[in-house]
């Protein structure tokens, strides 16, 4: 088995990328949709939050509110740091549980490990190998402004807020550059992921 981390910046084709190992044949262990999970009415991530925050925070259909929780934390520091606190280990107790599971499957998988904020979050020192989906920033730019239908001013507020791009690409151990064509990146994807399966198998020898 081996782990390889997944990363970009906004709009750089993580999630296109993401879409290409796996039919490649890599398991992909998304962090943002096991964050949705552990906090899905009736797990102890809900009560926690719940908790802390009120019932403000829950919607008519008795989910939680992302886009009110996302408000209230983004202007208080303190409060982010409590909902990671309460998330952040259900998610890494919860990636845990799934590569046990994948690796008992298939031992000599490619498990990547698709995180948004890999880097920021000092994920990448812990894993072999950390892929950085890359694309130069106008093309961010442009590819962001036309997927979110925003304007320039916005989509460049949005890409100022994270680590730049080329910081990232500083930092992978794999870089996939997104600039081409689809199918130039799936052909990178693919290229990836037969490095990794390589070291898969040498590692399950
Ligand atoms: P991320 O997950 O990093 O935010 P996406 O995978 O959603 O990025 O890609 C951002 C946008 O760019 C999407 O609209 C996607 O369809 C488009 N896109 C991704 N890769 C390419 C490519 N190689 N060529 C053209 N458009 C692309």
């Amino acid at each position: 088995m081996i782990i390889a981390g997944l990363t970009g910046g906004i709009a750089s084709g993580k999630s296109t990328i993401s879409r290409f190992l796996s039919a490649a044949g890599a398991r992909v262990v998304d962090a943002d949709k096991i964050a949705r999970e552990v906090v899905e009415p009736g797990t102890p991530g809900y009560d926690a939050i719940l908790a802390f925050f009120g019932r403000t925070i829950i919607l008519p259909d008795g989910n939680i509110d992302r886009k009110r929780l996302g408000e209230i934390i983004f202007n208080d520091p303190d409060k982010k740091a409590r909902l990671d606190a309460i998330v952040h280990p259900l998610v890494v107790e919860r990636s845990a549980e799934m590569i046990a599971q994948i690796t008992a499957e298939t031992p000599n998988a490619v498990v990547i490990m698709d995180v948004p904020l890999l880097i920021e979050a000092g994920m990448a020192r812990d894993l072999e190998e950390v892929i950085v989906v890359y694309v130069p920033e106008t093309l961010q730019l442009e590819r962001l402004m036309n997927r979110d239908g925003i304007d320039e001013p916005a989509a460049m507020a949005r890409i100022r807020s994270q680590m730049p791009i080329e910081e990232k690409r500083k930092r992978a151990t794999l870089v996939i550059d997104n600039s081409g064509t689809p199918d130039d990146s799936r052909r990178a994807a693919l290229a990836v992921f037969q490095h990794l399966k390589q070291r898969s198998i040498k590692a399950a020898e």
